[in-house]
């Protein structure tokens, strides 16, 4: 498969010197071309970090400290996104890569209509198209995301939560980006409006052909929705594996409790039992693997020995990577 992102060695601090804190340890992770790629892990995992990273979008005190994010265009050679000019990187973020923030749902102006905002971005980046080409291209974008074309002149506050939603993804898609970032776009929504809006997305995904990286903490999503999954625990990727093996057969015991922790869509029912203890203090990370104080399975090396991410030597001819000492690498 090709690749679309290639991140290699992503760090990301916020603030400098000894009040620092690392949000993004070293994570290596691909987006392949038209494929759904899951993002999921605890609250303070690093999520938002390594999104806004790749994007360079990062607020204040955030830095990159290191790693690279190769971008390959289509038919273009691939270029670093960290080594983007201004010019690249504005283009870059809007017409190769569409963010849709946590929470953007309240993003949208308040005192204009919906159509006056998708023409907006339209024009922002396509100075040269018409008015009324504006005004037909923000009906299709409205369509594509299952908004009747009457509400063009709607305003934010006279659509529901879920419709506000799907304008943004609509926004997002107006200038045809390669990939699609959602960072937890659904949290404040019903858990059926969430999978209406998610199975819609992969939908447009299959016509469109762009990739999406999907970021929540609900695994029970990504597994019904995404190809492939990656699970976060302090700031590094601990399991990457095509969705149906990580349900199936997770291998690291932070995954198997996240697992545990949602109720499954269909199949057997489990017991619910979420993870003991809490997420990781950045400023004093346990040392070894991070989640040994936490751990059911830990032992003699997991208190000293940071694991890293390999493919297992139990598990070789399985596309899949994990940090975890009970399955080394080769
Ligand atoms: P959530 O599921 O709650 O959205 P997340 O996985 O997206 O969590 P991040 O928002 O990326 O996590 O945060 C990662 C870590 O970085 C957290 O420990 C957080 O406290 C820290 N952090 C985030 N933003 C800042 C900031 N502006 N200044 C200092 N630390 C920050
Ligand atoms: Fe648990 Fe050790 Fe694996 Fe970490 S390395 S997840 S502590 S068994
Ligand atoms: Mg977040």
């Amino acid at each position: 498969k090709e690749p679309v992102l290639e991140i290699k060695g992503l760090c990301v601090d916020y603030g400098l010197g000894e009040q620092s804190v690392q949000a993004v340890r070293d994570v290596n992770l691909t987006l392949h071309r038209g494929e759904v790629l899951g993002l999921a892990g605890e609250s303070g995992s690093g999520k938002s970090t390594l999104a806004y990273g790749l994007t360079r979008l990062l607020p204040p005190p955030g830095v990159i400290t290191g790693g690279k994010v190769i971008y390959h265009p289509p038919g273009e050679p691939p270029v670093d996104v960290l080594q983007m000019d201004n010019a690249a990187l504005r283009r870059f973020r809007w017409a190769e890569t569409s963010i849709v923030f946590q929470g953007a749902m309240n993003s949208l102006n308040p005192v204009h209509t919906v159509a006056t905002q998708l023409m907006d971005v339209l024009a922002a980046h396509e100075p040269n198209m018409s008015r009324e080409a504006r005004k037909d291209r923000a009906r299709e974008l409205l369509r594509l995301v299952g908004i009747a074309p009457d509400r063009l002149d709607s305003y934010p506050h006279q659509l529901s939560g879920g419709m506000r939603q799907r304008v943004m993804i609509g926004m997002a898609l107006a200038l045809e980006p390669q990939v699609v970032i959602m960072d937890e776009p659904t949290t404040a929504l019903d858990v059926v409006m969430q999978r209406q809006i998610l199975r819609q997305l992969v939908d447009l995904r299959e016509r469109l052909g762009f990739s999406v990286v999907f970021i929540t903490h609900d695994l029970s999503l990504l597994v019904e929705f995404s190809d492939r999954i990656a699970i976060m625990y302090g700031g590094r990727i601990v399991e990457e594996a095509p969705s149906a093996k990580l349900y199936r057969d997770s291998l690291h015991p932070y995954s198997d409790g996240l697992l545990n922790a949602f109720p499954p869509l269909r199949g057997e029912r489990r017991e619910l039992s979420g993870i003991p203890g809490s997420p990781p203090d950045l400023r004093a990370m346990p040392t070894g693997c991070a989640f040994h104080p936490r751990c059911p399975k830990a032992f003699d090396p997991c208190r000293t020995d940071l694991p890293p991410l390999v493919v297992p030597a139990d598990h070789p001819e399985q596309e899949r990577s994990v940090a975890c000492w009970l399955h080394p690498g080769a």
